[in-house]
């Protein structure tokens, strides 16, 4: 599956090129480097990406970026991506295609290893709230026989909705809790970086 590569680079570069937007962000209600640790993991991720001989497998696609955040990225933010990417890949093999099945597998172990490793649940101001109704999306998408490309536009909606909603609570997890209710009215950087990668896959299939 050569397009898991490509969608990732894609979405590596798009990522990068917010690295501004990510900071001032996280300017607001931490300390100004959500940016920075993103565009840290992708730059190394996509080094190791572009450099993979075995490109269809993508189950290595997805533990090259959990690598890539685990060796490269500190902070809050690098880590819980490092276990999701890293158990993302361990969801899947190299014969696995990218389908609605997929995506609700691997997406769902990504999330639990968010939950488990940030000792987060929905409602907190992370990046669970973008990714959680991401994922409600592809498993109401099977029931009701929807295609993988509606499903992602759908996605890609559920994704802003969710980032937008961050805006409305207060932060219970990581730096920006130290506000409390002042957390509120602000968008959360982490659940801005999930936003773009959700937007970007929609936008790369478009
Ligand atoms: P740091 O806060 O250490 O500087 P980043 O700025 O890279 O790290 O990441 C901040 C983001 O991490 C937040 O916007 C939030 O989405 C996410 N986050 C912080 N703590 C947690 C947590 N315990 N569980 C899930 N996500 C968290
Ligand atoms: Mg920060
Ligand atoms: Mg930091």
């Amino acid at each position: 599956m050569t397009r898991l590569k490509d969608a990732v680079e894609h979405i590596a570069k798009a990522i990068i090129s917010q690295k501004d937007y990510l900071n001032m962000l996280d300017k607001a209600i931490g300390d100004g480097d959500h940016g920075n640790n993103m565009a840290i993991g992708f730059t190394a991720a996509l080094e190791d990406i572009e450099n993979m001989n075995d490109d269809g497998n993508p189950s290595k696609v997805l533990k090259a970026i959990g690598t890539a955040f685990s060796e490269n990225v500190g902070g809050a933010a690098g880590p819980l991506y490092a276990a999701a990417f890293n158990r993302a890949s361990k969801a899947c093999d190299e014969n696995t295609s990218f389908t609605i099945d997929s995506v609700i597998k691997v997406l769902g172990e990504a999330i639990e290893a968010i939950k488990k490793r940030g000792r987060v649940k929905p409602g907190e101001k992370t990046m669970l709230d973008v990714l959680l109704p991401v994922y409600e999306v592809f498993v109401k998408g099977k029931e009701k026989d929807m295609t993988l490309f509606q499903c992602l536009g759908e996605a890609s909606r559920a994704a802003k909705e969710g980032a937008d909603y961050t805006r409305t609570i207060s932060a219970s997890k990581g730096r920006a809790s130290y506000l409390g209710i002042r957390s509120i009215g602000h968008q959360d950087p982490g659940a801005t970086s999930s936003l773009i990668m959700v937007r970007e896959l929609y936008n790369f299939f478009q």
